[in-house]
């Protein structure tokens, strides 16, 4: 028996890369291949100690390409392992190109209870931008087949910070998005990642500068708070019981479970990340970890600091002091003088935690945190 009760299943298939990624997916890939991978999967969740799942997450790459037979042959090797919850949260990942209303409908019958959208931007030129392989049309259709399949939650993925974008174009896809009434949004900025086209073409591209990002986070914040959303964690907004369960497993530093390639999993202790190598996984799924690393005291700390600090809720500075050892807010009360002093920090009930503009800095204030940590 394990005590992660949460398992996330990657999925690498692609229809075509797009030019900001650098996830572990490949697009084209051969049938036997695919075989292959699902075959390695199977055998991969096969070899996991048995226990109950509350949550499961299907994301990659994109798990909307699998058939209904791919996807029950995975659930299949799942529930011979677990037992899966009966208000288990199950969650997949969708890319508009790839999801017609029957697919939808079959997964849910299959027992998705949770779809997430990668709309990322209702305007085409940015789409085209990112080299996505939908249009907004295509995300418009998904997220109304998405509903009439009858999901429990539905949520969309945006992005902001792209090339050409401007706060009027991205206000335009928030509130057209928001009108639709998704249970949840995941809005990220955009990051260059080295290696990525985009990333080899940014001297030759228009971004907006960061005043220009800031006012689209600061609509961002505003609109979903007039909607009834909360900001629950630093890029993601949840009407009320629609917070991600999988995702707070995460955040929260819970043990899970991670299958698939490049998949890292967490057991409370030692973080296991898999190979990036699709032929090594291939080769041994159940043993090809590029990094398996036991989680220092010290380190353990700055994790559950970084995690808690993006949550809404901030962190428990009685929990901290009980798991850590030390006072949180007493050993950087220095360092925290000037964020209280401009209101991005707050102490309140024993918690505490960053404004939404704290938030927007929060990568500022753990870099300072960091360097403070003997
Ligand atoms: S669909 Fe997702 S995983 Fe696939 S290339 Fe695009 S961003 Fe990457």
């Amino acid at each position: 028996m394990s005590n992660a009760s949460s398992l996330y299943i990657h999925i690498p298939f692609c229809l075509s890369r797009c030019r900001y990624c650098d996830f572990a997916s490949h697009a084209g890939i051969s049938p036997s291949l695919r075989e292959a991978y699902l075959s390695a999967l199977c055998r991969e969740i096969d070899s996991l100690p048995s226990g109950e799942l509350e949550t499961v997450y299907f994301g990659g790459g994109t798990p909307s390409l699998l058939t209904e037979g791919e996807l029950l042959r995975i659930l299949d090797a799942v529930s011979r392992r677990f037992r899966v919850k009966p208000h288990a949260e199950i969650s997949l990942e969708c890319n508009p190109a790839t999801a017609s209303p029957e697919k939808l409908s079959a997964f849910r019958s299959l027992g998705i209870t949770r779809l997430s959208i990668g709309v990322q931007s209702l305007s085409d030129g940015e789409l085209r931008a990112l080299g996505r392989a939908h249009t907004a049309d295509d995300a418009r259709q998904t997220y109304r087949a998405a509903r009439a399949a009858g999901f429990e939650s539905v949520s969309c993925d945006l992005m902001y910070g792209l090339p050409g974008q401007t706060p009027t174009s991205f206000e335009s896809t928030l509130k057209e998005l928001l009108s639709f009434s998704p249970d949840h949004l995941s809005a990220y900025g955009l990051i260059l990642e080295e290696g990525t086209p985009l990333y080899a073409e940014r001297d030759r591209i228009a971004f907006p500068d960061e005043d220009l990002e800031y006012a689209m986070y600061e609509r961002l914040v505003e609109q979903t708070a007039q909607g009834g959303y909360s900001h629950y964690e630093i890029s993601n907004y949840a009407r009320e019981g629609h917070g991600c369960r999988h995702n707070l497993v995460y955040w929260e530093r819970l043990p899970y479970h991670a299958v698939g390639l490049s998949a890292s999993s967490f057991d409370g202790a030692v973080r296991r990340t898999h190979t990036r190598e699709l032929s090594c996984y291939l080769a041994d799924p159940v043993g090809s970890f590029d990094e398996i690393t036991a989680i220092a005291p010290s380190d353990a700390a700055f994790e559950e600091i970084m995690l808690s600090l993006r949550l809404g809720k901030g962190l428990s500075l009685s929990g901290f002091l009980e798991r850590h050892g030390f006072d949180f807010a007493e050993r950087y009360r220095e360092l925290l003088l000037p964020w209280r002093r401009r209101g991005y920090v707050r102490e309140e009930d024993g918690r505490l935690f960053l404004s939404d503009a704290g938030l927007y800095l929060s990568s500022a204030l753990l870099s300072e945190i960091l360097a403070a940590t003997p």
